[in-house]
């Protein structure tokens, strides 16, 4: 349309947020819809959180501003948090906090790019990771992964995708949408090539907690800790503690890069939900609990749903690490229906079994992945065992 600067019209709607808008849509017009779209924890965010954020709200002095980059005593216990986990002490400063963590990785590389750089995306990404670098003014290069090996990311397809321009690799583990949990060797292989290469690594590490059997989450400022002045780690408490609403996220990394975003964030949006602030306190200071128990059910939900998708005719589904993402391959789905033709793509694919079966999907095409798709199971039991059987009957 006319009148739409070329840098907003070059972007599209969060696919995964449309999936989720349209699985709300279609059941307020009355129809049974299963979602496996958003990733979105279908828990209650625990009590004693939601205390602590009315107490907030009966305190005056949390009916105000508080400095742009976040409340003084949640950037100390991010700090702190931070320091316990890898090792890295980090000052208040080097701190910001911002609203989710979606608005870190906006600021991450509205910081750090220039017109023309390049930034490193290993494929399937996130939908909004190229988004946020064309935004920028930057321009994403996205990696395949190893389809056979979990679509893990190797130092060879990294170093082959590098130019001159290359600014900067993101890296996503535990990883949406594929749940891939990167091991120590892995990433220390990758953090030491970006070391040598004298590129930045933004880390987002919002799924941390998220991790299922042997596989544990690794930070990469613990295991290549001389990467850390070219580092920016982005996390948040959404995904862990049941928060995606409160929009609570963070950015660490340099004094002087994260001043300079702290900067823009002044301009473009001032403090965070003051009370979602002592919020996202209360969850980092309170007890882990809620979230083990949450874990746990990802994890029995994440075992049931493998077990039934691999079992589906023409589904190919790795067990994932951790997140709360399945995605599986569709390609022995599409077009090969018995009753003739099905559809052609995993777009296709998605649109069919929302308008058949009432099943949200996210198509791999928004990943940046054709002829696969992603569900995440972070929601109810049943609502899980609904959304399997209905795909069982669809494909046969
Ligand atoms: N990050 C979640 C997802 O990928 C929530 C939706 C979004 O912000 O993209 O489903």
């Amino acid at each position: 349309m006319a009148g739409i600067s070329r840098r907003v019209a070059a972007i599209t709607e969060s696919a995964t947020l449309a999936v989720d808008n349209q699985a709300r849509m279609l059941r307020a017009a009355g129809r049974s819809i299963i979602s496996f779209g958003a990733g979105e924890p279908d828990f209650a965010t625990p009590p004693h959180i939601v205390e602590a954020a009315r107490q907030a709200c009966q305190d005056p002095r949390a009916h105000h501003y508080t400095p742009a980059a976040g409340l003084p005593e949640l950037r100390a216990a991010i700090a702190e948090r931070h320091r316990l986990d890898t090792g890295q002490a980090l000052t208040p400063e080097q701190v910001l906090i911002t609203v989710g963590t979606k608005q870190a990785v906006a600021w991450a590389f509205a910081t750090l790019l220039d017109p023309g750089d390049e930034v490193l995306i290993p494929a399937p990404y996130w939908v909004t990771f190229p988004e946020a670098v064309t935004l920028a003014g930057g321009t994403p290069v996205p990696v395949l992964g190893d389809a056979d090996n979990g679509f893990r990311i190797t130092v060879d397809r990294l170093q082959a995708a590098t130019t001159p321009a290359t600014k900067a690799l993101l890296l996503n583990s535990p990883s949406n949408p594929t749940g891939l949990v990167y091991g120590r060797e892995e990433l220390e292989a990758i953090g030491q090539w970006a070391l040598e290469a004298g590129i930045w690594v933004v880390t987002d590490e919002i799924y941390r907690h998220l991790t299922y059997g042997d596989h544990r989450f690794h930070s990469l400022a613990a295991v290549v800790p001389a990467l850390t002045d070219r580092m920016l780690i982005l996390g948040g408490v959404a995904k862990s503690y049941a928060m995606t609403g409160w929009r609570v996220g963070w950015m660490l990394g340099p004094a002087p890069a994260v001043g300079a975003a702290a900067n823009l964030h002044s301009h473009l949006s001032g403090n965070v939900s003051n009370v979602a602030q002592f919020a996202a306190l209360a969850a980092l200071q309170g007890p882990s609990e809620p979230l083990q128990a949450m874990r746990a059910a990802f994890d029995r939900r994440r075992r049931e749903m493998h077990r039934r998708l691999a079992a589906m005719p023409g589904v190919v589904c790795p067990e994932p690490e951790g997140a709360f993402y399945m995605f599986a391959s569709f390609e022995g789905v599409l077009a090969a229906g018995p009753n003739g033709p099905g559809p052609r793509t995993t777009q296709e694919l998605a649109a069919t079994l929302l308008d058949e079966v009432g099943v949200a999907i996210v198509p791999g095409e928004a990943f940046g992945v054709p002829g696969y798709a992603r569900l995440s199971y972070a929601l109810s039991d049943e609502a899980l065992t609904e959304g399997l059987d209905r795909l069982a009957t669809f494909l046969g």
